[in-house]
Formats: C-alpha cells, sequence, structure tokens
C-alpha cells in the first residue's frame, strides 16, 4: 500500500493540475449555488480515483486507511478545494452504512454515494428535538412490510437537491424516550414528503424544513437494528464532529490571512493580544488535530468545540480589524454572519461541553438526562 507521505504527494501534484475544475472550498455543506459544480467535481474525483479514499475497492473506493484520508483532506484544504461534495453522504450516511448497512444497502448505496448520484441530507433536528435529540416525535410506525412516516424536521442543510435523507424516527412510542428510535434511509422523492426553504440570516438559504404526511417506507429502508437507531446516530454523530474538527487547515489559512491583513496596520494593544491569542490557539489545536489522529472519537468534541470556538473568534477579530464599513457587505460581513451556525451544528458548544465533562473528565451527569 501507498505510504501517506508519498499518496500526499501525489494528491498535491494531482490537485495542483485539477483545482481549477473545482468549485471554491465552501466547507461541510454545499450551499445551492454550488450544487451544479460540486456535483460534476465529485464526478470527476471519482473518475480520477480519488473518491472514497477509505472506502472498500468492491464499491468504487480506493481501499486505503483513514491516515490517506486525513492527508486527502489536508491537501485539498492546502489546496482551497472542497475535499468532498456531499459531506452528509460521504461521511455520515457512507460511514453509517459500510457499517450498519445490509449487504443489498451496500450495493445500493455505497458506489452510487460515491459518484454522486445519491446525494444525501440529515433528516435528526426537530422544532422541538435539537440538543435533546431523543425527545424527537417524528414516528414511524410499523404496518405490514412498510412504515408510516408523520413529522417534521428542521435545519435540514441541502434538503432541497438531496434525493436520499438519513432519518432518525420514533418507531415505538411506549418505550423510554432513547430506545424506541430507529434508523432509515428515505428516498426524498416518496410521496407525502414536502420540503420548504427556512432563510439565514446571511441572506441565503441553504437550510431546508422537511414535513411528512403519510410517507409509506419501504421496510429495506430500515438500517441497523428496530429500535436501535440511537446508536447509529451516535455513532454518524460522532463521524460528523470528526470531520468538522478536522477543519483545522483552513482554521489556519484563515489565521494566516488576518495576520497578513494585520502587516502594516496600527493594531490596539487589545487586538494585538486577541490577534497572538487565536494564533497560539490555532498551533496548538493543530497540534491536538495531529495527536488524535484520523479517526473519530468521544475526543471529536473537543475538537469540534475548539476549532468552531476559533473560526467564530476569527470572524470577529477580522470585522474588527477590517473596520466597520466591512460589516455592511462582502465576503467579511459574510464571514461575520455565518459564524455562530458552526458552533451550534452538529451539537453545540454547551452539548460538546458536556460530552467532555461527562466522558474525558469523569464529571457528574447533565441532570437534563
Ligand atoms: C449550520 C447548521 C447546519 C445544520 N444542519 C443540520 C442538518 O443538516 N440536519 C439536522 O438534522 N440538523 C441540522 N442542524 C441543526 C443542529 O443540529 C441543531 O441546531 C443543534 O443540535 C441545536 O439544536 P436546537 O437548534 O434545537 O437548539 P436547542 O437544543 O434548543 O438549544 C438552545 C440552546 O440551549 C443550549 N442547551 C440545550 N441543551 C443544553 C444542555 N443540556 N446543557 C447546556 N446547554 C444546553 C444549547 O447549547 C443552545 O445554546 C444544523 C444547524 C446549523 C446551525
Amino acid at each position: 500500500m501507498i505510504d501517506v507521505e508519498e499518496f500526499g504527494q501525489r494528491a498535491s501534484e494531482w490537485l495542483t493540475a485539477n483545482r481549477l475544475r473545482a468549485p471554491r472550498d465552501y466547507g461541510a455543506i454545499c450551499p445551492p449555488d454550488l450544487v451544479d459544480s460540486g456535483l460534476s467535481w465529485q464526478r470527476h474525483l471519482y473518475e480520477s480515483g480519488w473518491a472514497g479514499i477509505h472506502w472498500p475497492t468492491e464499491v468504487g473506493g480506493q481501499g486505503l486507511t483513514a491516515a490517506h484520508q486525513a492527508q486527502w483532506l489536508y491537501e485539498c484544504a492546502l489546496a482551497g478545494v472542497p475535499g468532498v461534495f456531499n459531506m452528509v453522504g460521504l461521511v455520515l450516511a457512507g460511514g453509517a452504512i459500510q457499517k450498519f448497512g445490509t449487504p443489498e444497502q451496500q450495493v445500493r448505496h455505497l458506489n452510487a454515494t460515491l459518484q454522486a448520484d445519491h446525494v444525501w441530507c440529515q433528516l435528526f433536528s426537530e422544532p422541538g428535538a435539537g440538543s435533546d435529540l431523543g425527545s424527537l416525535s417524528t414516528r414511524a410506525i410499523s404496518d405490514g412490510d412498510r412504515y408510516i412516516v408523520n413529522g417534521q424536521k428542521v435545519w435540514c442543510s441541502g434538503g432541497r437537491y438531496s434525493n436520499w435523507g438519513i432519518l432518525m424516527a420514533r418507531t415505538d412510542i411506549d418505550a423510554p424516550k432513547h430506545k424506541g428510535i430507529s434508523f432509515f434511509l428515505m428516498d426524498m422523492n416518496l410521496p407525502g414528503i414536502e420540503i420548504r426553504p427556512l432563510k439565514q440570516m446571511t441572506g441565503e438559504a441553504e437550510f431546508d424544513e422537511v414535513f411528512f404526511t403519510d410517507v409509506e417506507l419501504p421496510a429495506d429502508a430500515l438500517l441497523g437494528p428496530l429500535h436501535g437507531g440511537w446508536g447509529v446516530g451516535m455513532a454518524v454523530l460522532t463521524s460528523e464532529r470528526g470531520h468538522i474538527g478536522t477543519s483545522v487547515i483552513s482554521l489556519e489559512r484563515r489565521l494566516e490571512s488576518i495576520a497578513r491583513m494585520a502587516q502594516g496596520r496600527e493594531l490596539s494593544g487589545t487586538e494585538k493580544q486577541d490577534l497572538t491569542k487565536l494564533l497560539s490557539k490555532g498551533m496548538a489545536y493543530k497540534a491536538m488535530a495531529q495527536r488524535q489522529g484520523p479517526v473519530a472519537s468521544t475526543a471529536a468534541s473537543l475538537m469540534k468545540l475548539g476549532i468552531t470556538e476559533m473560526m467564530f473568534d476569527s470572524a470577529m477579530l477580522r470585522a474588527d480589524i477590517a473596520g466597520v464599513e466591512s460589516t455592511l457587505d462582502g465576503a467579511d460581513a459574510f464571514g461575520l454572519l455565518s459564524a455562530p451556525g458552526g458552533r451550534i451544528a452538529g451539537g453545540t458548544s454547551q452539548v460538546q461541553r458536556n460530552i467532555i465533562g461527562e466522558r474525558l473528565l469523569g464529571l457528574p451527569r447533565d441532570p437534563s438526562h
């Protein structure tokens, strides 16, 4: 097997030659205006042998390790291009199907996801169930050889352009809250699904509300054990946090650009201190990411918390240094308005602190659980 360093070298050369075919790097979720170029980038990655770096070769992946995948994401961040088009498909759904899927589900979805024929969204959060996801009330009630789904999801990134969704729904309404939930692979074109865009404060509408009215899900849409979807969902969320935590390189680049912007300007004492604090914290997180390695674990919460809090602080400082005009329009204003979202997506900062307190530091459990 090719070693990680040589692989990184090859990836870097290929990206230098091909980066103009990529959309700009948009982070985890592709905004609606870049979907066409994102799709064609993912297909180009697939055809050129750069899709599914650590996925098995039988489904069209490259059969390498998680360390190679981490190196690929690193090289993509350096090149300023997205490493995957559809994070929900390639990290969350794909990972869950490999771990929990039947052979039929793997054949049906994995290769199609690598080729971006199946594009996925995440149907977890509800108006009454975000941090406390175990309170979700969307139901999927067994009815012969199908499940009938009724309820509502919210904050579904990319719902309008996805043709598949990973859904958590209640299948046993009498069981204790975490025990009666199942995990499904949902065809988003089924009758009874209505998708409505939600406008954010950036002015864009990257999210959707999704409503289900008597949607008939076939029995083979169930992923993992019936009523055992909580475990599947938690594995998916850990991968999501791990993936967010890998954005350390884009953070580093952002900090470099703030440092460059500060050159030749008269910074106040406080601005200088804030900048120094951010740069040194950034280096500490980079070191931590290198120590943690590419496999998502409970420590993913540490990286997710640290990176997204820093993204937020760096957007604030950048706007301070650039001056008030920059907050009215353009990239800095957009950065400022989108930065809070990172601290919420994939589990809020407060929730990450609870996880770190309970599982890493051994503190008493959150009384709300
Ligand atoms: C950019 C972005 C993309 C997203 N994409 C998706 C998606 O594709 N699919 C999807 O299903 N969801 C998605 N979400 C939703 C996200 O998962 C939820 O917003 C998040 O889990 C928080 O839930 P909530 O909004 O209901 O807030 P709440 O859970 O109501 O929290 C409100 C406040 O209370 C705090 N809080 C809650 N419980 C505790 C506690 N026990 N201890 C301390 N503080 C607590 C929270 O930290 C927060 O500050 C996305 C969100 C964002 C911002």
